[in-house]
């Protein structure tokens, strides 16, 4: 039985494979032809729940992720909307041009930021394990760096965990460093461990 992966983003998929324990077979919710449902919650974790429980109704263990930045100057905006920040379809750069926007004259010392991410893995008889990852940073007057996507050229790291990284944008590392790093990569751990905690193995779970 593989593991399926509720997202639409093939980024997302790699990433999470990368975090992974190498024996687990991945799929993803589109390959099985499951729908994925509408993000309508208020916090990453409903959003997480709703798109894994969906793949788990269907019979399969799945993973999911939700995800966003929240800015302390603005009251932790644009949080569980940050795909949505400058509109239903925006791109990333209109959200970063509105990010930017929003944050105009505000000093450095107030641009405090992190990004969120909340992973859950539910399996087929409705367990689920969810975990949390956050990253620690603050947010630039100009995008820097060409890599990753989304908020990562503005998006400046100041984590105490990661002190080698500290004062470059999530866009000038490269991403294999980010993603081992990130805040999903620190869900993905946080999941990981529970299960450890109760000497469960991922892949006994998913039945390979
Ligand atoms: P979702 O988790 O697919 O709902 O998307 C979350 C949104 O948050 C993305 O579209 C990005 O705008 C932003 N985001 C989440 N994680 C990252 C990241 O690692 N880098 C940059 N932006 C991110």
């Amino acid at each position: 039985m593989p593991l399926v992966i509720a997202t639409k983003n093939p980024g997302k998929v790699e990433e999470l494979a990368l975090l992974l324990p190498p024996e687990i077979r991945l799929l993803t919710a589109g390959d099985l032809g499951i729908a994925l449902p509408e993000e309508t919650g208020a916090t990453y974790l409903e959003n997480a729940r709703l798109k894994a429980h969906a793949v788990a109704q269907a019979g399969y263990p799945a993973l999911a992720d939700d995800s966003g930045l929240e800015v302390d100057a603005l009251q932790r905006q644009p949080g569980v909307r940050s795909a949505r920040y400058a509109g239903e379809a925006a791109s990333d750069d209109e959200n970063n041009t509105l990010l930017l926007r929003n944050l105009h004259n505000v000093p450095d010392t107030a641009r405090r930021a992190r990004f969120v991410s909340v992973v859950c893995l539910v399996l087929p008889n409705g367990d689920e394990f969810c975990g949390v990852g956050t990253v620690e940073g603050t947010i630039t007057h100009a995008p820097r760096g060409s890599l990753g996507f989304g908020y990562d050229p503005l998006f400046e790291i100041d984590d105490p965990q990661l002190p080698a990284l500290t004062g470059h944008t999530f866009a000038e590392i490269p991403t294999h460093e980010k993603n081992r790093v990130s805040h999903r990569a620190r869900a993905v751990h946080d999941v990981l461990r529970q299960l450890d905690a109760r000497s469960l193995r991922l892949a006994s779970l998913t039945g390979d």
